[in-house]
């Protein structure tokens, strides 16, 4: 045996100092952010082909491996992390949450069953039970910790989907689908995509859905619903929204949740970004009865600013979830609070997730969640305030939580000025929004979400918005 192999202290003076050069590096790199541009000064192909090539025969050691990652990587990323990307909806990645994500990596838990990893799991039932409170959802809920919101909104259908089929009398854990009773799926017109990637992975299919009329914010119409509902032919899945991509808004729950349950259907939630506002007093009457569904999908590395990537499903029935997700293939009834990871999450190995959320939601206690979400939703009000006093530039949106959706001009002209006016503010890199569509127009979308977000740079991002719409006008394409 290789003696200068055998490391009494766990861990020999090279790794020893790929810890700490990867300690170093990240501080770094969060310290130097102002410094930054907000996007990556390298093409795809450029940053990308670093990386590429075969798999040298010989290995590196590895503190050289840390050194050039972090040198390689340099001008290939974006600054996400930073508080002028407005783009999509995207959190932070909050330096408590980092921190103790690096603890996750180095305990090297499989946080897959509760009584393996004790710690870990009083973490993460702690950052369910915190969850659920925060957001008003019923205590005694099961609730899994996932990766994201798209597998949130898998886990709470599949739950749907075991119920309604139990309810028409079939197994569908045993018996698949082949053979299945039908069951109706209702979603409004301007959903989110993740739910029909759901629906599609839970063997529903993205194109057999019945789409519901939505008003001019992306609400779905209670008549056009009811009409929907009327027709059909079983207890349908019904999946409604808190938080349209484009305009923030919030389907009226109060209004659809109990017409689902006179029909003995499932109300799903996609909440990703927008059912965090039911953390906040003033604003949660904008999502009245949302509390009464059946399950919601949320994302915790969006508003709560957890490192990627973490989401969580909630399921006011237990039973359901635990059928369709467990991987011990039966329904145990388990011992612990309202959840077990292996019978909750699509995952049986699986990553200590929660740990980071634990940290930021110890950092920011309940009065720190409420002040982000708040601020945010200010600060939407603030750039649209700004932005519309340009005359030609318009805000196609009311604002319900945190999303702008900015055009320029009108119609086709105004469409290719709008996206003229993006990519000037994209390229001259002090603040990053993204495009959309809405409205039938091509849209600039501000996401108001980055834990570090404040007046100065929602200002900032008006006034490149502006400046670069009045440079666009003076120099037509
Ligand atoms: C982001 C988002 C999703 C998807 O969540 P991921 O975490 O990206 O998988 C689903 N629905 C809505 C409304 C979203 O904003």
């Amino acid at each position: 045996m290789d003696r200068e192999r055998i490391v009494p202290s766990g861990l020999s003076a090279v790794q020893a100092r790929a810890l700490d050069l990867a300690a170093r590096a990240a501080r770094n790199y969060r310290e130097g952010l102002p410094q930054q541009k907000a996007r990556p000064t390298l093409s795809l192909d450029e940053a990308a082909g670093r990386f590429l090539g075969d798999l040298p025969e010989a290995g590196i050691p590895e503190d050289e491996v840390i050194e050039q990652i972090v040198s390689d990587a340099e001008g290939g990323l974006h600054k996400m992390a930073g508080p002028t990307f407005f783009g999509y909806v995207l959190g932070g990645s909050h330096p408590v949450g980092v921190a103790a994500d690096f603890l996750v990596s180095a305990w090297g838990q499989n946080a897959g069953t509760s009584f393996e990893t004790p710690a870990v799991t009083g973490m993460e039932r702690a950052v369910c039970d915190w969850v659920i409170d925060l957001l008003s959802l019923p205590p005694e809920s099961g609730a899994g910790l996932v990766t994201g919101g798209t597998v949130a909104n898998m886990v709470g259908v599949m739950a749907a989907r075991n119920a309604l089929l139990a309810a028409q009398g079939w197994d569908v854990e045993a018996e698949g689908l082949f053979g299945a009773p039908e069951f109706p799926v209702l979603i409004g017109q301007d959903a989110h995509s993740a739910p029909f990637a759901a629906l599609r992975y839970a063997g529903l299919g993205a194109r057999r859905v019945q789409r519901v009329a939505t008003d001019d914010e992306g609400r779905i119409d209670p008549a056009a619903f009811a009409a929907a509902l009327a027709l059909c032919q079983a207890p349908p899945l019904v999946i409604l929204q808190a938080g349209q991509i484009n305009t923030g808004a919030f389907d009226p729950f109060v209004d659809l949740i109990p017409m689902v349950h006179e029909r003995g259907g499932w109300a799903h939630v996609d909440g990703a970004f927008g059912l965090w506002l039911a953390a906040v007093p003033e604003l949660a009457g904008r999502l009245t009865g949302v509390g009464d569904a059946d399950s919601w999908a949320v994302d915790l590395h969006k508003w709560l600013n957890a490192p990627f990537d973490a989401g969580m499903v909630i399921v006011r029935d237990r039973a359901p979830l635990v059928a369709a997700m467990s991987a011990r293939g039966a329904y145990l009834p388990d011992t612990t609070a309202h959840w077990e990871p292996s019978d909750s999450t699509p995952e049986l190995s699986r990553r200590a997730r929660g740990v980071p959320s634990y940290a930021i939601l110890r950092h920011l206690g309940r009065a720190g969640v409420r002040e982000l979400v708040a601020r945010h939703c200010r600060l939407a009000e603030r750039i649209a305030k700004a932005v519309s006093a340009e005359p030609g530039i318009g805000v196609l949106n009311e604002i319900h939580s945190n999303q702008v959706a900015i055009a320029c001009g009108e119609g086709p002209d105004g469409d290719a000025l709008t996206m003229r006016v993006l990519r000037r503010v994209q390229e001259a890199g002090r603040v990053y929004p993204t495009h959309g569509e809405w409205a039938g127009r091509k849209i600039i979308r501000a996401s108001a979400i980055g834990y570090a977000m404040h007046e100065p740079d929602a200002d900032l991002l008006s006034a490149e918005i502006i400046a670069a719409y009045r440079w666009c006008l003076d120099n037509p394409a």
